[in-house]
């Protein structure tokens, strides 16, 4: 398997080529040469395997340059009951008769990032001792992708952590869970200022080349190839499950950077029996917009709206560039001439393209979920299943079920704990959620970070002493 640029540049490069890269060099991401196949006959035998088993069968697919027994042991420590609770890992859960919800955070940040990102952990430690170097990961969170991103490569050898966070400005959740992380390889730093303070010193220090060289910065970007291959995998142990009883399910997805459903897309390409993929956004809708018009139009970052769904709050879906590729028929000098259109106009148009058949070809439908129906939502299915779900579960379940079709099996993913968002779930239901027990045992905990300014300076001294 070698991966090639969206944007046509480079060589084709193998997969630990890429594991540890951002954007390929001529700024395009990068994409498999082309998708692997699974039979009808890989896909019976598919039923019976345990999750870390079919993980295993599909990602080696995509990582065959990883040793098979390097792979299936990082698999194996990852996709763990100790990790994600049960021994399902994703449970599925039938809420009625063609009605479920894929449990996809149930992991150690009650997210859906971490089912990717625990993998990504073990993946990152063995490409580097593999090439006896570090790598100090450098990043921002306004809450949740940074805990994720703690939890994932805390205690791996050769990692260090450098996680910028605005002080005070995080849910408590989000700062417990942070903060409390005691790792020698975890270093949390509170800024006196906002999120945009701390992005844009992680910018300023990547920018400096020689600092970012010496220090030997990197990043896990949502971009990161492995944590879409990662994703595949919960599509196919939904799918095999749910179709046996029902037939094709459709999957109704919250969106924001387009790496979940991405995912959902690209297993339907390897031959999964997927009918259609429901793309739900919140208030913040260039994905809807595009899917329903075929005007792609990116949102200026003044223009994004703080929601109830803060996961989903993006200007630019850093993932759907993969999409349009496949789009185009992976034609770069189409390519060339859509990112020129956006950069010229800050939209591209393929309204009067063939293209523009092929979105509803590929199974693609959207719609978008306000604070409102977020509320009536959640409240909704308190009332009728009494099940408590997240705001992001319930933007999708919202368009989910506006798409839903009689006889259709419905796949609604279910990507955070309704825990992580207690004021949304109160103003919906009148009452707490349910703290989990993992998250009660860190309210007697110590926390750890060190305060400092919005300040490059500081904060590069900061991270050079800590390397030293
Ligand atoms: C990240 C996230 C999403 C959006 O997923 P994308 O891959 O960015 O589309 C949805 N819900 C939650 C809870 C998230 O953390």
């Amino acid at each position: 398997m070698r991966y090639v640029s969206t944007r046509g540049g480079g060589e084709p490069q193998r997969f630990s080529d890429i594991l540890l890269e951002g954007l390929a060099l001529d700024g395009g991401l990068y994409v498999p040469e082309e998708y692997p196949q699974v039979s009808s006959g890989e896909l019976s035998a598919m039923r019976s395997m345990a999750y870390p088993e079919l993980t295993f069968a599909l990602l080696s697919k995509f990582m065959d340059d990883i040793p098979a027994g390097d792979l299936r042991r990082m698999v194996n420590g990852t996709y763990t009951k100790e990790v994600f609770g049960t021994d399902e890992i994703v449970p599925v859960k039938k809420l009625e008769q063609g009605l479920y919800l894929l449990g996809l955070s149930e992991g150690p940040t009650l997210a859906f990032k971490d089912i990717a990102l625990q993998l990504l952990g073990r993946l990152f430690e063995h490409t580097l001792a593999q090439r006896n170097e570090p790598l100090n990961i450098l990043g921002a969170t306004s809450g949740d992708t940074g805990s994720a991103a703690e939890y994932a490569l805390r205690g791996r050898k050769g990692i260090r952590v450098f996680m910028l966070s605005p002080i005070g400005r995080m849910s408590e959740f989000q700062r417990r869970q942070m903060y409390t992380l005691s790792d020698p390889n975890i270093f949390n730093i509170a800024i006196r200022g906002t999120f945009d303070d701390c992005q844009d010193i992680v910018k300023a220090l990547n920018e400096d080349a020689a600092f970012k060289k010496r220090y030997k910065l990197g990043a896990v970007n949502s971009i990161n190839w492995a944590r879409i291959a990662a994703q595949i995998v919960y599509y196919f142990w939904a799918c095999v499950r749910v179709a046996r009883e029902n037939g094709e399910p459709d999957f109704a997805v919250p969106t924001g950077n387009f790496g979940n459903i991405l995912a959902g897309y690209i297993a339907k390409r390897m031959g999964l029996p997927i009918r259609r993929l429901i793309l739900a956004t919140n208030e913040n809708n260039a994905l809807e917009e595009f899917f329903k018009t075929g005007v792609y139009r990116p949102r200026k970052g003044s223009e994004v709206a703080a929601t109830s769904s803060p996961s989903m709050d993006i200007s630019k879906a850093s993932n759907f560039e993969r999409y349009v590729f496949d789009l185009v028929g992976r034609d770069v000098g189409r390519m060339a001439k859509l990112w020129s259109d956006l950069k010229e106009n800050g939209y591209f148009d393929v309204s009067k393209a063939g293209e523009f058949a092929r979105l509803a070809e590929d199974g693609f439908v959207a719609g978008s979920s306000t604070h409102a129906d977020r509320l009536a939502t959640i409240r909704a299915f308190h009332e009728k299943y009494g099940v408590l779900i997240d705001p992001h579960t319930a933007d999708g379940v919202k368009v989910g079920l506006e798409h839903r079709e009689k006889g259709v099996p419905l796949v609604c993913l279910e990507t955070a704990r309704p825990a992580k968002f207690a004021a949304t779930i109160r103003e919906a239901v009148g009452q707490e959620p349910p703290m989990p027990e993992s998250f009660r045992k860190l309210a007697n905990m110590p926390e750890h970070f060190e305060v400092l300014p919005p300040d490059n300076e500081a904060v590069g001294a900061y991270i050079a002493r800590r390397i030293a």
